[in-house]
């Protein structure tokens, strides 16, 4: 026990028969100067008290805030964590990815229309000047290969 410190209150020496300590600060301080009852000294007294004492110097009600202030310091940190964890088993949808639902329409629509789309490899490409005219030479190209003797073996299917 701490009854080698002073009484908390009068600052004067406080034995073990006089006084009990305080359960948060752990300074001693006299029954008397604690306001402290007859009934609640011989439970004070009890060797397996189940009761605690806390001095007035020990202001309950900030130590309380100061826990509050930790559990929602570190619920921010758990959620943030949360968030972290998702972005990485989630990385296409995570946090700066998430898509809009216009997008998500667009981004169906898109794959709708291309599903039928036939995609040509390995073609020479044109060497005219103008957009329009290389246009032309392809579209000629592609006729051609359509529409001449191409071996199955040239087409491959993905
Ligand atoms: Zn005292
Ligand atoms: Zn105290």
């Amino acid at each position: 026990m701490s009854f080698d410190m002073p009484c908390s209150k009068c600052n004067k020496k406080c034995s073990e028969t006089e006084g009990t300590v305080c359960d948060l600060c752990h300074h001693p301080i006299h029954f008397n100067c604690g306001g402290i009852t007859k009934a609640e000294k011989a439970c004070l007294q009890n060797k397996n008290r189940r009761i605690q004492y806390f001095c007035d110097r020990s202001n309950l009600s900030s130590v309380i805030d100061g826990l509050k202030d930790e559990i929602a310091s570190l619920k921010a940190e758990v959620k943030e964590l949360k968030n972290i964890h998702s972005n990485k088993s989630n990385p296409e949808f995570g946090k700066n990815h998430q898509l809009s639902q216009d997008e998500l329409l667009e981004e169906i629509e898109d794959r709708h229309n291309r599903s039928c789309n036939v995609i040509l490899y390995n073609l020479k490409e044109s060497d005219k000047e103008t957009g329009a005219l290389r246009k032309e030479d392809d579209v000629i190209r592609c006729k051609e290969l359509l529409f001449s003797n191409t071996h199955d073996d040239d087409i491959t299917y993905i």
